[in-house]
């Protein structure tokens, strides 16, 4: 039995189809497998093996109730030709370690790995309308042109700060029956973040502009997901459920786990290591779903020698491993790796249920906690087995800038602010010369070309695309044409709406991207 339920509880038991819809318990728990770990993966199964491959091998452990043919027609499209390079995650060595690229997907960032199988994973959790008994009773047998009853669709909402956004918009485009809303702080987000919304292209999407910042828009992101008339009016009009692209949905998750497989599948066809030879990871982290993937990993028979979190200067989960104390009362710093920039690591809560042997009671306890006072402590006993598996470092903004120099000129190799954080605490740690270190990269350096530039001591011009070409003079590597182009790419979405006028923006949104 592979059931879901609550990190805060075992009472409702969901399969994977309807944790995916839901994405969120209702007491506000994370959805949680018990049986994960049951089925291991054969890593002689996975050698020499594409992408897509062992994305069928992994999801299909993870998610029993997908047929395989299901499996196999959403990893089909979501790990497709969009992708700047065949291997999907490529893996370089770089000095003594290695770097997994996860950011040659539509967007230049890891979020796409996730982002690209979240609207297909969701469109298989769409019943296909059945007949209603009406239509069964009917003995006249002429009546050909019976109308088939219109298919339910999954329009997804969400407030952005940036990166979320534009990743979701590129997943959901064109997928079957699902639709996508996106709102933005208005001048709250870079020009590059803004050109990559406005001009997203697919007749199923929407990107609007809001007069506020973006607490404002996510607090009223939240009042439109509790409107009960709403939901009604919108599911009578268009048959459209609202639902998040949230990254804590499992469907957002078990994607992730997938790379972490092909890493060590790479290292076995290049006989740097054999099966069953241990290897270590280094995460650039924020909301902790990344490196979560990597524990997954672990339980489903990867060998992993360690976890390594990095994380900028806002180091509380850095703090937590170190301390057991978890304490988000503290200073926000807005720093060059912003999809970073977190107080409240959500997936960290997964962690917590996995290695407290799913005692649901001290979760809820913890949870409350921090909700209450925004701190909570964890039991020697459990810091302890945490430190087993994981270890942790942080970077400050200056040591981000030299990372990025010193790997450009020590190797040759560009990397961008979030992923320097890695590349600092991997090379801050003693590293034992028998274990193969992994760094996930998770952005293109020209996603962030000024501080890369910066950092590379380049005189930079004032606009972001002149500093795209200013890297790509010095360093000559080409940025992705899907960022050089937006400089002329039409503009699509041009609305400016007040806050308090987003419910109406649903409600248009839901009926022009109407089914066809
Ligand atoms: C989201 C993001 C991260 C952090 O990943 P988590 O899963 O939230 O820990 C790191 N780097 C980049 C570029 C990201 O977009």
């Amino acid at each position: 039995m592979n059931t879901f339920h609550s990190t805060r509880s075992n009472a409702d038991q969901l399969t994977a189809k309807q944790a995916i819809r839901k994405g969120i318990a209702n007491d506000g728990g994370l959805f949680v497998s018990d049986s994960l770990g049951d089925v291991q993966i054969d890593l002689d199964a996975i050698t020499d093996k594409s992408y897509q491959d062992i994305a069928r091998i992994v999801l299909a452990a993870l998610l029993p109730d997908f047929t395989q043919t299901e499996l196999a027609e959403c990893i089909g499209g979501a790990y497709g030709p969009k992708w700047s390079d065949s291997g999907i995650t490529p893996l370089r060595p770089v000095a003594d370690d290695f770097v997994l690229e996860l950011f040659h997907g539509p967007t230049s960032a890891f979020k796409d790995i996730a982002l690209q199988m979240l609207p297909r994973l969701m469109a298989k959790t769409i019943a296909e309308p059945s007949p209603t008994a009406a239509d069964q009773s009917t003995s006249d047998q002429s009546n050909d042109a019976r109308t088939t009853p219109a298919k339910e669709r999954i329009m997804i909402l969400t407030a952005t700060s940036g990166d979320t956004g534009k990743a979701a918009l590129a997943g959901f485009s064109d997928a079957p029956d699902t639709a996508i809303t996106v709102f933005y702080p208005q001048g709250q987000v870079s020009p590059i973040q803004q050109l990559q919304m406005t001009t997203q292209l697919g007749s199923n999407v929407a990107v609007c502009a809001v007069k506020g910042n973006f607490d404002d828009a996510q607090s009223a992101v939240k009042d439109i997901f509790a409107d009960s008339d709403m939901a009604t009016d919108l599911y009578t009009d268009s048959k459209t459920i609202l639902s998040s692209a949230n990254s804590i949905n499992i469907g957002r998750l078990f994607p992730q786990v997938v790379y972490y497989f092909v890493a060590y599948s790479r290292l076995l066809t290049d006989q740097v290591i054999n099966v069953g030879d241990e290897v270590e990871f280094c995460v650039p982290t924020g909301n902790f779903g990344d490196v979560l993937a990597g524990y997954y990993a672990m339980r489903m028979g990867l060998p992993v020698a360690k976890l390594i979190v990095a994380s900028d200067t806002n180091n509380v989960l850095c703090d937590f491993l170190t301390t057991g104390i978890y304490d988000r009362n503290r200073p926000f710093f807005t720093t060059n790796s912003p999809s970073m920039d977190i107080l409240i690591s959500s997936n960290l809560e997964r962690m917590l249920y996995y290695l407290s042997d799913g005692d649901t009671e001290l979760i809820s306890s913890l949870m409350t906690d921090l909700k209450e006072t925004g701190r909570f402590e964890i039991p020697e006993t459990l810091k302890n087995k945490i430190s087993q598996i994981f270890s942790c470092g942080w970077t400050s903004e200056d040591q981000v800038k030299s990372a990025i120099h010193d790997c450009w000129e020590q190797h040759h190799y560009l990397i961008d602010p979030h992923t320097a954080c890695g590349y600092h605490v991997l090379n801050d740690m003693e590293a034992d010369p028998l274990t193969p270190r992994i760094l996930l990269s998770t952005a293109s350096p020209y996603k962030f070309p000024r501080v890369v530039g910066e950092s590379l001591n380049l005189k930079l011009p004032d606009n972001d695309f002149q500093c795209m070409d200013a890297v790509a003079d010095a360093t000559g590597i080409t940025p992705p044409s899907q960022l050089r182009f937006l400089e002329t790419a039409p503009v699509r979405f041009k609305d400016v709406i007040a806050i308090a006028d987003m419910k109406n923006y649903v409600r248009k949104a839901s009926t022009w991207a109407n089914h066809e």
